[in-house]
């Protein structure tokens, strides 16, 4: 990925929005806070390519990056608002779900979970719901830098088991500061693009 050569498209608040390209989608879903913007700058190689967007109150919307032209970054708003009205949460529920059953283009979702903490129940519903529609998923857990390397193998159980992740499916720990595992991310994404 050329860092010059990645761009911020468009946030869509419909499909009448998404971009038109022949290009592959890979979607990216996670509680907010959990390190979403700050993996899809290390994918970048960029310091701010990532807006901060998924805050709680603000509009609901599907961001596009065009990652150097070999596929597309598509950052769906985090989950698990708790400040966000019923109306709000069925609009961002009706609208991901849209995305990831019609979407085409989309071939898999990187699902980020935070490496310190077991899975979320929001983590559990959105993985199962992915398998439900048979989408493959990458399971990035963020912020490994914050547990030291000994206790890593048992944090990784403690995720794979509570999603109960396919054997096909890869859990990959990721740290935004120290980039490490950077290679194994791009690895794992480049099959499906
Ligand atoms: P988002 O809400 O999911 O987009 O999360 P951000 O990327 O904005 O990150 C939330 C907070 O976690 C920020 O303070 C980041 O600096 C921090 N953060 C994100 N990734 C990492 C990481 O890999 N390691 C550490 N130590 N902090 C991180």
């Amino acid at each position: 990925i050329n860092p010059n050569k990645v761009e911020f498209m468009i946030s869509a608040v419909s499909d009448a929005q998404y971009p038109d390209t022949p290009l592959k989608e890979i979607a990216l879903s996670g509680r907010s806070n959990v390190g979403k913007s700050s993996f899809i700058n290390s994918v970048s190689g960029r310091k701010n390519i990532a807006r901060i967007s998924s805050k709680p109150g603000k509009t609901v919307t599907l961001n596009f990056y065009n990652m150097d032209e070999k596929f597309l970054f598509v950052d769906v708003p985090g989950y698990g608002y708790a400040k966000q009205s019923k109306k709000e949460r069925e609009k961002w529920g009706k609208m991901i779900e849209a995305y990831l059953t019609d979407r085409k283009e989309l071939s898999c979702v990187v699902q980020l979970i935070d490496i310190r903490h077991k899975p979320s129940e929001d983590d559990i519903l959105m993985y199962d719901y992915l398998k439900h529609f048979e989408i493959p998923v990458i399971v990035v857990c963020t912020k490994s830098d914050k547990i030291s390397k000994n206790k890593m193998p048992q944090h990784l159980k403690v995720i794979r088991e509570d999603l109960e992740l396919e054997e096909t499916d890869q859990l990959i720990p990721f740290s935004s500061v120290d980039k490490k595992n950077l290679p194994q991310v791009m690895s794992a994404m480049s099959e499906f693009i």
